[in-house]
Parts: C-alpha cells; sequence; structure tokens
C-alpha cells in the first residue's frame, strides 16, 4: 500500500511464491533435472569471454535462430522474453488498451489476471465446466463477452488438461479476436499449436524454457506469431531484455534436442506412474485428473491435511482453494515418498 500508487495497483493482491526452503520442491511445476555435466561444460565454455561491458544483442539472434531451429519456424516468428512472465505483461500493453477485455478461464495461471489487473483491463473470468475446455466454449464465451483477446494454458495449469490442436485450429477459424495459447508445458504433450501459427494472423503461442528445458533459472521465453504480430510485440519489448548470459548459456542448451527427448520421457514416465498409484487408491472423494503436463492435480477434503503431512517430510506442493493440490513430477525416489505420505494419511482420515 503506498498513497502514491495507482489505485488498482493498490487493490492488487501480491503473487507470493514459496520461499525455497524445502528440501523437495514440487510446487512450481520446475524440471527435476538441472542440465547435466556435458551441457554445463558447453554452457561455462559460452560464458568465459562474455563481453560484460557491452550491452547484449537487442535482438537476441542467436538465441532466436537456435529456437527456430529446433522448432521449425521462421526466426520473423519468434519474440524472445525475460521469462514468459515479462511476454505475457507484454501482451497486455501491447494489445489491450484499458477497459478492452481479456477472456480467461478459471482454474487457469493466476498471472493473467495480474497483469491484466496492472494494466487495467477488464478480465472476464469464465468457468470451465468438468475443467475442460473446447473450441465451443472459447468461441462462445469470447463472442458473449466482446474480447479482444483471450488467453489460456494448454496443457493446463493446474489441472493439466489438454485442448487438442484441431480443436484449437476450429476456434481459431471463427474467432476474430486475437488467441494467446500459453504453452508453457506442451512439450511435454506433443499437441503444439506452432505449426497453425503460418495460417491464423490471430494466434499468439507462448513457450518458455523454464519447465521441459530445465532453465527456469535463466528465465527465458518466447511468444511466436505471424511476423506482424510478431514484430508488435519487438517494439514494445525492452530492447535489452535478454542479458548476454542468458543468451549465451541458452544456445548449447537450446540445441541438446536429443538430452531433452530423453529428459522428457523420464519425466513422462514418472508422471504416469505416479497417476496410476494415485488412482489405484481408490479413496473416498479423492479426484485425480489425468495430465499432459509435468503436474498432477488432485482434489479432496482432505488436502489441507496432506499439504501438512507432505510439508512436516519436507515436501512442498501447490495447493488450491480448500480441496486442490498440485504436484510437480519430481524424481522417481521423490514420487515415492510422495504417495506413501498421501495413501498414509488418506488412510488415518477414513
Ligand atoms: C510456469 C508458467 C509460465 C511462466 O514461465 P516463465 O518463463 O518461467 O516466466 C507461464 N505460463 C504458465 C502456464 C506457467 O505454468
Amino acid at each position: 500500500m503506498s498513497r502514491f500508487a495507482c489505485g488498482r495497483i493498490n487493490a492488487l493482491p501480491a503473487y507470493e511464491p514459496n520461499p525455497a526452503i524445502f528440501d523437495c520442491k514440487l510446487d512450481a511445476n520446475e524440471n527435476p533435472y538441472p542440465p547435466d555435466s556435458d551441457l554445463r561444460a558447453l554452457i561455462a565454455a559460452a560464458l568465459a569471454d562474455a563481453p560484460l561491458n557491452r550491452y547484449p544483442d537487442p535482438l537476441a539472434h542467436e538465441v532466436r535462430r537456435a529456437y527456430a531451429d529446433v522448432m521449425g519456424l521462421d526466426m520473423a516468428c519468434v519474440v524472445p522474453g525475460n521469462g514468459l512472465d515479462e511476454l505475457i505483461s507484454l501482451l497486455m500493453s501491447a494489445f489491450l488498451e484499458p477497459q478492452e477485455c481479456l477472456l480467461t478461464f478459471s482454474p487457469d495461471f493466476s498471472m493473467y489476471a495480474f497483469y491484466a489487473g496492472v494494466r487495467g483491463c477488464r478480465v472476464v473470468e469464465k468457468a470451465k465446466p468438468g475443467y475442460r475446455l473446447d473450441a465451443d466454449l472459447l468461441i462462445r464465451s469470447a463472442r458473449d463477452c466482446g474480447a479482444k483477446m483471450v488467453i489460456f494454458s494448454n496443457p493446463c495449469n493446474p489441472t493439466g488438461g489438454l485442448l487438442p490442436q484441431r480443436e484449437l485450429a476450429r476456434a481459431l477459424g471463427e474467432l476474430d479476436c486475437l488467441v494467446v495459447a500459453d504453452e508453457a508445458y506442451m512439450d511435454f504433450a506433443g499437441e503444439s499449436a506452432l505449426p497453425l501459427v503460418g495460417q491464423y494472423d490471430n494466434l499468439i503461442v507462448l513457450r518458455t524454457c523454464s519447465k521441459a528445458f530445465s532453465l527456469a533459472g535463466l528465465r527465458l521465453g518466447f511468444a511466436v506469431a505471424a511476423p506482424e504480430l510478431a514484430a508488435v510485440l519487438m517494439k514494445v519489448k525492452s530492447p535489452y531484455n535478454l542479458n548476454v548470459l542468458t543468451q549465451l548459456a541458452a544456445v548449447p542448451c537450446i540445441r541438446a534436442e536429443q538430452k531433452r527427448r530423453e529428459n522428457l520421457q523420464e519425466i513422462s514416465r514418472t508422471r504416469d506412474w505416479f497417476y496410476r498409484e494415485l488412482c489405484a487408491l481408490e479413496a473416498d472423494g479423492l479426484t485425480v485428473y489425468p495430465s499432459a503436463a509435468n503436474f498432477i492435480y488432485l482434489e479432496t477434503d482432505g488436502a489441507p491435511a496432506l499439504d501438512a503431512q507432505l510439508q512436516r517430510a519436507g515436501i512442498i506442493v501447490r495447493r488450491f482453494g480448500a480441496r486442490g493440490l498440485r504436484i510437480t513430477i519430481g524424481r522417481p525416489d521423490e514420487m515415492r515418498a510422495v504417495v506413501q505420505i498421501i495413501k498414509t494419511g488418506l488412510e488415518q482420515m477414513s
């Protein structure tokens, strides 16, 4: 609170990430595996001669080229950001006048409404029946509220639900507004809208290196869109938003495709095992949602008690409302510990 802040800023609740004091961090959907020693050696070599006295490349050519190569994109479509968070904020400034309407869905990533609130736009938050998003709901909701932009995560954070590419294509064909697909977790799911960027001039796809690429600490994300839209974002971003260390370190990491594939397979295997174990518990009132991402969402009246028991064991997960828990997929040993605690906890409650 400050008498100098804009009224709408004073009214906004602050985003409060957990302080990282837990042994086992399963709350932020980070990748449990850091870049391996070979990759770390490449990063160290790239950083050794970093020209720290100079401003970084404002157009981040090498990073964008690497990402465009790996994803099969035209570099003119790729806009780099200091994490996706920066790009989400930029989208609001670049494309929404104050009072214009942003459509979001609930539950979804809370930062959309946050940045729209900072900008002062009108946010319409539409509930998803059964937590499912489909083309009809997208089209109908956007028309009903006269949205200038609609944004959603796919796969969805926190539920892990997936909107198939053909559903998205159908919505894009019918809608006139900007459609932003936040694919922070799409590397785990393989239904990306990136191939649609060339066909639809109202599509913006958001990607991050924080999850599947194991680089949350580096702060690097991308917006991918038709060149005219991409140029708007390039124009409004601050010129040196990617620091020189990030630019140098990112290139070998982005190009390490084979390692990434193996990493994604390992995490998917662990996720599928964890999901099956949770489903096998068959506890009364426990709902476990299938996930296309690197986390599992569940609901139970016992969520507060389970959360407390996990915390006592040094494990932090993410609470949603009174009944929801979102658990990031960590290493197999970590997930075995989580299953044990949930199993024991639910038995004690019944
Ligand atoms: C993690 C996450 C982001 C933020 O990514 P950064 O690049 O680390 O800022 C964006 N969107 C969703 C849905 C996320 O879960």
